[in-house]
């Protein structure tokens, strides 16, 4: 009974695995490290440093491990770098999935669980929006991921599996302990960002947009802790070994905050100012995106422990201020520069 985690040492990934952890689960990861750290893997869990398109070598994980389950977070997660080149994101998010499938079927595993995104639906008509709503992704990284949700369908239907997906509104935080969190460099996110300038190592946050017809001009996010969608990946689990059928599920808390709201509170928890500009707007954004979560909150025994953008906030920033001391705050980073 393993639980394979692709892209087990990234972000959200290495949340999960802890989780799975946690609660006695067998895990093994296969991530190839383009954006994860082998650092944030709990000591024992078997790590496959490759890709999780590799057929080769997810076949013999599933065989070696005896894989029972597949909860596939590898992946690309960036808005405006899959406009920039949309073809990395069709093969990352896209094809990956496709040879991962193949592998999973020739496999017998008969569970998946897959990390999506708010971003399939683009502009909602309607907010909060719910999961029948229509998908028009602006984005080649929604288009991408909502091509494999029409994919990991089809073949579900013919190779007798069940999925859930998952679709993802903001995720942000990190562990409550701050044992993991978000260490990529380069980070484009919201609340990563926000907390690198209150931690000194970013002179000012540009925010993008500020003439939507929005109360604050800026754009509106539901912002999820990655500790409590953890917590929604281990109940889709519980689902489907339940016999659940697959089914697709928003992922967020059904509350909306500004991108202005959001970096006031960044400043509040970290008591420093942080200098704002205001920039054009980013191409490919949505401008309100806010969950309507009636499905999950009725399907799944999941009950969000983290449901306040202060407790994300907090955690971010506790997580921030370790990793940055941990690197050797800004002396270091003035020599490798
Ligand atoms: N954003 C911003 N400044 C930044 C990073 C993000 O104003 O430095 C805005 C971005 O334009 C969007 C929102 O914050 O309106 C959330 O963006 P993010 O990249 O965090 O997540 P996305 O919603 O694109 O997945």
């Amino acid at each position: 009974m393993t639980v394979l985690v692709t892209g087990g040492a990234g972000y959200i990934g290495s949340h999960m695995v802890l989780a799975l952890a946690e609660a006695g689960e067998s895990v093994v990861v296969i991530d190839n490290l383009s954006t994860g750290f082998s650092a944030m893997l709990p000591e024992g869990v078997p790590l496959f440093i490759g890709d999780a398109g590799d057929e080769n070598l997810v076949e013999g994980v599933i065989s070696q491990h005896k894989v029972e389950s597949i909860i596939h977070f590898a992946g690309s997660v960036v808005v405006p770098e899959s406009m920039r080149d949309p073809l990395g994101y069709y093969r990352n998010n896209t094809m990956v999935t496709q040879s991962l499938l193949r592998a999973a079927v020739k496999g017998g595993v008969n569970r998946f669980i897959f990390s999506s995104t708010a971003a399939v639906y683009g502009n909602p008509d309607q907010v909060p929006v719910p999961e029948t709503a229509p998908t028009r992704p602006l984005s080649p990284y929604g288009a991408s991921k909502l091509m494999t949700e029409i994919m990991l369908h089809d073949v579900a239907s013919a190779h007798g599996m069940n999925y859930v997906v998952l679709r993802y509104f903001n995720v942000a935080g990190a562990d409550p302990e701050a044992r993991i969190g978000l260490a990529t460099v380069g980070a484009t996110h919201l609340l990563k960002i926000a907390v690198e300038a209150a931690t000194g190592q970013r002179a000012k946050i540009d925010v993008f947009g500020t003439d939507y017809p929005t109360p604050d001009g800026s754009c509106i996010r539901d912002f999820i802790h990655v500790s409590d969608l953890a917590q929604a990946h281990r109940a889709a689990l519980s689902y489907l070994r339940a016999g659940g059928s697959s089914v697709t599920l928003n992922c967020g808390y059904g509350r909306g905050y500004s991108v202005l709201e959001t970096v006031e509170t960044v400043k509040r928890i970290a008591m420093r100012n942080i200098p704002v500009q205001y920039a054009p707007r980013r191409p490919g954004d949505v401008m309100t995106m806010v969950a309507d979560t009636s499905r999950i909150r009725g399907l799944l025994d999941w009950t969000p422990k983290y449901d306040d953008l202060e407790t994300i906030a907090t955690h971010a920033l506790a997580w921030e201020e370790k990793l940055f001391r941990e690197r050797g705050g800004l002396a270091q980073q003035a020599e490798s520069a």
